[in-house]
């Protein structure tokens, strides 16, 4: 049987005397190896360690002899003289994450009579072995992770390119389907990061049924079964086919993001990549948006982290769905993580209650300080008012790079129509002159709402059944199309000027000042 790497970790660890507590979590749900079920590997490989008995215990399990689920676990910890492997499945339903003393009282008496047993001088100096098997470390009483000072923690992460790859090769030569592939295998597995196997499987046998795979397929079904796997907390942007040539204006900040992302992410020569980088701006900007063509551009995959779906008010439970999220994350590396609103998305909070936030905080500031994701993970964070961003979050090394989205200046707003009258394909033969016309009329107008003013001359020139559109129509759009230009816009702008401190993000015009 092909060994994995993490079983290859719990046999060493028990083997050399280190451990017979491990906690595993992570893709617990998937394939280990090719058509081998999670649980049946690891009741095989324990088998394959001569262990004389595998117990497998969950909330439900129904001893024989009437009495209660933890009295027996305990009683068979104890008291077994065999050598055997005790499974220990969804320990989040045994007792809540939290302190005993905050439990229901049969909660806490489980939940000590656990404790002890375990850490018990019986089970310490037996060659028995418990597992405890849950999606995240989170669910499980944080007590048990060091239960005893021989327990480990091991994570099943989710499958690499190559094993994704080797996967597929399996698929494709067990498969008695003759399907056509319009999408090369090795494509697949690139374009399915951040799936577990049965995922891919799913995909596949999909394109069985239709008896073609296509590209649009693996991509739909992706975004399909990320959400699907992480809730909506993690939603899939589309960057593919998005350069800097969509994205109008803002060429200081092109340059900036070739020199010191793209470019040293291609070479792989990534210290100079920043952690975290920080768009600031009233909305409508183009902060989405850059952040996408940045992602496109650099050929890396794009996400948008949703800070308030993973709230929650229960502990534990947010720290949960984050962990899950950093996972996906983590998983479809290289990628560009977009969070918009971040001054409301982490912060510390200021009272007791907030113990949740603190939580969230200090995880996230971990996942940002690691070294590893330099280079391979580009949190960009989005804020109308950078000012209300905790401090800690826009320390040196973190998010220290703030760089304003302003609305568009005379020139900007005529690049902006350019970039989307190009895109809608139709003809026009507008001059110059006539865009800078048009671009005085729009004085104050955001990049979103110049964009609206072109998508409505569109739609003017589609209900009229003409082929190309015309100055008089871009005219009439911007007299239909009003600006929601309010103090607040103003009082953004001014903000992400005042935050900027350094000038080179600034655009020229409001350097001098
Ligand atoms: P923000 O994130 O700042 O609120 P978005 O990036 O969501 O703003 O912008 C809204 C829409 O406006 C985008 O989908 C994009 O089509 C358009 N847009 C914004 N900025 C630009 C730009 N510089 N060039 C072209 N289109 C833009």
């Amino acid at each position: 049987m092909v060994e994995t790497k993490w079983m290859e970790e719990l046999k060493r660890k028990y083997y050399s005397g280190i451990s017979n507590l491990f906690v595993i979590t992570g893709n617990i749900n998937d394939y280990p190896v090719p058509n081998y079920l999670f649980k049946d590997y690891l009741f095989d490989s324990l088998y394959d360690m001569s262990f004389d008995n595998v117990l497998n215990f969950t909330p439900v399990t129904k001893p024989c002899d009437g009495s209660s689920m933890i009295d027996c676990l305990c009683d068979t910890i104890m008291n077994n003289k065999e050598k055997t492997a005790i499974i220990i499945s969804y320990p989040e339903f045994l007792f809540p994450n939290t302190p005993p003393e905050q439990m229901s009282p049969s909660d806490s008496t489980n939940y000590i009579k656990l404790y002890e047993t375990i850490n018990g001088k019986n089970f310490i100096k037996s060659d028995n072995l418990i597992i405890f098997l849950t999606e995240s470390k989170y669910s499980i009483n944080q007590k048990f992770l060091g239960a005893n000072t021989r327990s480990t923690l091991i994570e099943v992460g989710y499958p690499q390119e190559n094993e994704r790859l080797e996967f597929l090769y399996y698929l494709k030569k067990t498969s008695k389907m003759n399907i056509k592939h319009e999408v090369s295998l090795e494509e697949f597995a690139k374009l399915t990061a951040g799936l577990t196997l049965v995922g891919i499987e799913d995909i596949y046998l999909q394109g069985e049924v239709a008896g073609v795979l296509k590209r649009e397929f693996v991509v739909e079904r992706k975004k399909e079964l990320i959400s699907k796997e992480y809730g909506e907390v993690i939603e899939v942007l589309d960057a593919d086919g998005f350069t800097f040539d969509d994205f109008a204006g803002q060429e200081h900040l092109k340059e900036y993001h070739r020199e010191v992302i793209i470019n040293p992410m291609i070479s792989g020569e990534t210290d100079i990549v920043p952690k975290g980088i920080l768009y600031t701006g009233p909305p409508g900007t183009g902060k989405t948006h850059f952040a996408r063509c940045l992602s496109g551009e650099a050929g890396i995959n794009f996400v948008e982290l949703k800070m308030s779906k993973i709230l929650d008010k229960w502990v534990g439970e947010s720290e949960k769905r984050f962990e899950k999220a950093l996972t996906c994350i983590e998983s479809i590396a290289p990628v560009g993580v977009f969070i918009d609103e971040i001054d409301q998305a982490f912060s510390r909070g200021d009272n007791e209650s907030n113990s949740v936030s603190r939580n969230l905080f200090g995880m996230f500031l971990t996942v940002l300080s690691d070294p590893d994701n330099r280079g391979n993970i580009i949190w960009i964070g989005a804020a109308n008012y950078p000012n209300k961003i905790d401090e800690a979050l826009k320390r040196t090394g973190r998010f220290d790079k703030k760089m304003p989205f302003l609305p568009p200046n005379k020139e900007d707003r005529i690049k902006v129509m350019k970039v989307h009258l190009n895109k809608a394909k139709y003809g026009n033969n507008i001059t110059e002159k006539e865009f800078e016309i048009l671009s005085d009329r729009i004085d104050g107008y955001t990049q979103a709402e110049i964009e609206g003013i072109i998508t409505k001359a569109l739609e003017l020139v589609i209900r009229q059944r003409k082929k190309e559109i015309t100055f008089e129509d871009l005219k009439y759009a911007t007299e239909l199309m009003v600006t929601a230009k309010n103090d607040k816009i103003d009082e953004m702008t001014k903000i992400a000027i005042d935050e900027c401190n350094d000038l080179e993000f600034l655009p020229e015009e409001y350097r001098k000042s």
